[in-house]
């Protein structure tokens, strides 16, 4: 909290009480000590609610922007208990084929059949793995298991048919329409996204990222996760990964983008932010900014310096992904960094 609202509070509070303590102060006491709270609590509210309104803005500015499809990342230890071993690589394969999240597909496949490759036709007519109507299944239909014939009941075929139906849907710009496609309710769009952020906890982008830095420049000092805080001596979520450099290094777009910030964000110093269109990075505590907001930019070009403005221990940088406003691990996701020059 502010300490300066708390300091000014306990310093209104202690006048009181010394003007409380001559004579003909002490009967009103207990009611400017009522008026002093009451201000005090207004004060400290309006202070709640300013840090409040900028962090929501620091959060949507990250996010911004309409929903993109995504691939979900490692399976959870839940996932791991819940989705019956064989079918695991199923739905990894199907994402690495046709870039939609595994754990969608995986999400689905619970709902319709519960991982029954063959539970009998539904009232609806539906049937299989992923519980196709067969005009849907022939529409889209895929021969996953390369044997030659097309099967709903055939977890290969019915998985990859589905990730074919939702791609062709718009799930590269939208993965709830997409979703919402395959039964069209929304309770059902929003069970699946449910059970799918269970199945995994981070999100990636589509394609892959370039190393934000020189080749020289490789090790992850802090990863993306729940870690102590350097300074708050508390544990908080880490949203990025910061890797150590020299300041003044230059620090590269992983991908091709627009520029959405170029100055300073709070604790993270001063940063660039740029929108790939699929997902943001966040380049952090630099030095200086080479790119301006609303330049178009190309992967590998040089965005900024490194640097150790804001919240920083030295100079690293600190570097975020995220997809549709949620943070995800850059690790699983940045190429590695040996093209770099
Ligand atoms: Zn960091």
């Amino acid at each position: 909290m502010n300490p300066q609202v708390i300091a000014t509070a306990a310093r209104v509070g202690g006048e009181a009480l010394r003007l409380a303590s001559s004579g003909e102060e002490r009967e009103g006491f207990a009611h400017r000590v009522e008026i002093v709270l009451l201000i005090a609590t207004g004060l400290i509210l309006t202070a709640l609610t300013v840090c409040f309104l900028t962090f929501s803005a620091v959060i949507t500015g990250l996010g911004g922007g309409k929903a993109v499809g995504f691939r979900s990342g490692s399976p959870t230890a839940f996932a791991v208990a819940d989705i019956p071993a064989q079918y695991l690589p199923v739905f990894l394969r199907a994402q690495d084929r046709y870039g939609v999240s595994w754990a969608v597909l995986a999400a689905i496949c619970k709902v319709e059949s519960r991982f029954q490759p063959d539970p009998g036709t539904s009232e609806a007519a539906a049937v299989g793995f992923m519980q196709f109507m067969p005009s849907t299944f022939d529409q889209y239909r895929q021969d996953g298991d390369s044997d030659g014939t097309f099967d709903p009941c055939n977890p290969w075929d019915a998985v990859f048919t589905a990730a074919n139906m939702l791609m062709a849907n718009g799930y590269a710009e939208d993965p709830r329409k997409a979703v919402f496609s395959y039964n069209h309710a929304d309770w059902y769009v929003n069970r699946v996204m449910d059970i799918a952020a269970q199945y995994s906890s981070t999100v990636l982008p589509a394609g892959k990222g370039i190393w934000p830095l020189p080749a020289g420049h490789v090790q992850v000092l802090s990863g993306y996760g729940t870690r102590l805080h350097p300074f708050l001596h508390m544990y908080h979520f880490h949203d990025g990964m910061d890797i150590p450099a020299p300041e003044g290094t230059a620090v590269f777009a992983v991908q091709d983008g627009n520029v959405d910030w170029d100055r300073e964000k709070g604790g993270y110093g001063l940063c660039v932010v740029l929108d790939h269109g699929g997902c943001r990075t966040l380049y952090a505590h630099l030095s200086g900014v080479a790119v301006r907001s609303g330049e178009r930019v190309r992967a590998g070009q040089t965005v900024g310096y490194v640097g150790s403005t804001g919240l920083s221990t030295g100079p690293h940088l600190h570097f975020s992904v995220y997809v549709n406003g949620q943070p995800c691990n850059p690790e699983e996701w940045l190429a590695a960094p040996s093209g770099n020059s």
